[in-house]
């Protein structure tokens, strides 16, 4: 790729960041590193009336937390700071004085000329269509008496009349406009601020953006921008529009299709690296077919020529899918230490600190039945403390009953007091012999252990499990056991 690569992520302050805002980052943080080039947050934070304070913060913390990394933006710096659009006033309303003067731009009145009894927030709005505007055609005159007024005013775009805008989208292809349906939109708002249209031109030309790669829903703008940078005498950047991201009911994305804000899935349990794989599918293949990947592999392999040009689909229960495939392919140390603040944050306080160790022996009994670690707490919660048995008929198996149920306890118990060696496979062995002298099945003799080792009825392979509590521990829950539906009965 001639030149070097510069491309960014020019998020707004408006709220908090979901899937669509990061898919975005993620697509031009990869061709960023694809190519060698660099990647740059910049924060468009000119509607100063929806900013939303936080957003910024939970923005990069979602950004860090999937390990996507900016080589320029807030917090680190570069040659081009600042990267906050209300620290660089003056540049836009240099370049916005510099198209007026150009005649490329003109104040606009209307806000005089018109009953000024609404806010200016909405005047701006609603002059923004600017069909009946006068203003681009008053005399000279006309300008300096209402210039010397006190109302402020905002500076308009003057669009060409004639004529078409055209681009050559990465994505997109060829995409045109008639010039004569596009109006004459607002650059300098009323409150000095510049409106999204000439600063994110401004900025990207002067952070010398090679390619801007942004959602769908900003095509329609791009018109405007390529007015703009013919204005000003700058040389437009490549444009790649992202498709669509849709629910599965092919409605744009939105809550109800669990498309919540990147925080919750870092509390609810996702992996980074299950969230930031499944992210690149929405819009991205390899090979039409692959679908869990290294980061690294997709890094080598992101080309723009593999974005689909049709609306990807959010599919919240393929995502649960890979957690659990990500999850499934740790070792029990990195899975240990992925599920500790889940421990930390939902085991009962009494079971803290938990240890790493034990932890370890813990995790890959979880492993094929977790699919997201916040549900680690809940399964695990049996190696600190078994639960309660509130009823013991819980212990009594179908087909048994009270006295041949205390029976085989005890039994047990005798054996597990006996044992020397607690090798899961070994207990498995012995007590196997026990309940086939007892005259139960598997399924009954084993059932009833679980029940009595733990206090419920599903759980982690009991005999592994055993092994992992060891025999102290499964004596005294056994014995525990015993008295309780002993004195139950
Ligand atoms: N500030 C715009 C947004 O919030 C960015 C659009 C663009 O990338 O040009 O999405």
């Amino acid at each position: 790729m001639p030149g070097e690569v510069r491309v960014r992520f020019a998020p707004s302050p408006t709220g908090l960041p979901h899937i669509g805002n990061i898919r975005t980052a993620l697509f031009n943080w990869l061709f960023a590193r694809h190519h060698g080039g660099k990647f740059i947050v910049r924060v468009e934070d000119t509607d100063q009336a929806r900013l939303v304070p936080g957003s910024i913060e939970a923005m990069m913390d979602g950004l860090r937390w999937l390990g996507i990394d900016w080589d320029e933006g807030p917090e680190v710096g570069g040659p081009f700071a600042p990267y906050q659009q209300s620290e660089r006033l003056k540049i836009y309303h240099d370049l916005a004085e510099q198209l007026v003067s150009q005649g490329n731009a003109y104040h606009c009145y209307c806000s005089q000329i018109r009953p000024a009894q609404d806010s200016h927030e909405q005047r701006d709005r609603r002059v923004s269509a600017s069909a009946d505007c006068q203003c681009r055609n008053l005399s000279q005159d006309d300008i300096s008496k209402l210039a010397g007024g006190e109302e402020s005013n905002v500076i308009r775009f003057a669009m060409p009349k004639n004529g078409v805008t055209r681009v050559n989208d990465l994505i997109r292809g060829n995409v045109e406009w008639k010039n004569e349906l596009l109006d004459d939109f607002i650059i300098l708002k009323s409150d000095g601020f510049p409106t999204y249209h000439l600063a994110v031109v401004a900025d990207d030309h002067l952070m010398e953006i090679s390619h801007v790669m942004r959602a769908e829903e900003w095509l329609p703008s791009t018109p405007r921008h390529l007015q703009l940078y013919e204005a000003l005498g700058f040389e437009p950047p490549k444009f790649a529009h992202l498709p669509m991201i849709m629910g599965a009911d092919r409605a744009k994305l939105s809550k109800r299709h669990g498309a919540t804000a990147i925080g919750e899935y870092k509390d609810d349990g996702y992996l980074p690296e299950a969230l930031l794989n499944f992210m690149v599918l929405l819009g991205w293949s390899l090979d039409d077919k692959t679908e869990v990947m290294p980061t690294q592999t997709i890094i080598d392999n992101f080309l723009l020529e593999k974005v689909t040009k049709s609306a990807a689909i959010f599919d919240q229960e393929k995502l649960l899918w890979m957690n659990g495939v990500y999850i499934r392919e740790m070792t029990p140390e990195q899975l240990a230490d992925r599920m500790m603040p889940f421990l930390e944050r939902d085991l009962p306080k009494e079971y803290l600190p938990v240890d790493r160790d034990y932890l370890c022996r813990i995790a890959p009994l979880l492993q094929e039945r977790i699919k997201r670690l916040d549900e680690a707490a809940g399964m695990a919660s049996i190696f600190f403390k078994a639960d309660q048995i509130d009823n013991t008929d819980i212990l009594v198996q179908k087909g048994m009953d009270r006295d041949s149920t205390l029976s085989a306890l005890k039994a047990a118990l005798d054996e597990l007091n006996a044992a020397e060696d607690f090798q899961h496979e070994k207990l498995e062995e012995t007590l196997n012999v026990v309940g086939e002298r007892l005259e139960l099945s598997r399924r009954q003799f084993f059932g009833m252990l679980r029940v009595a080792a733990t206090g419920r009825t599903v759980t982690p392979p009991l005999f592994e499990m055993m092994e992992v509590l060891g025999k102290d521990s499964v004596v005294s829950r056994m014995e525990n056991a015993v008295e309780r539906f002993s004195a139950a009965g």
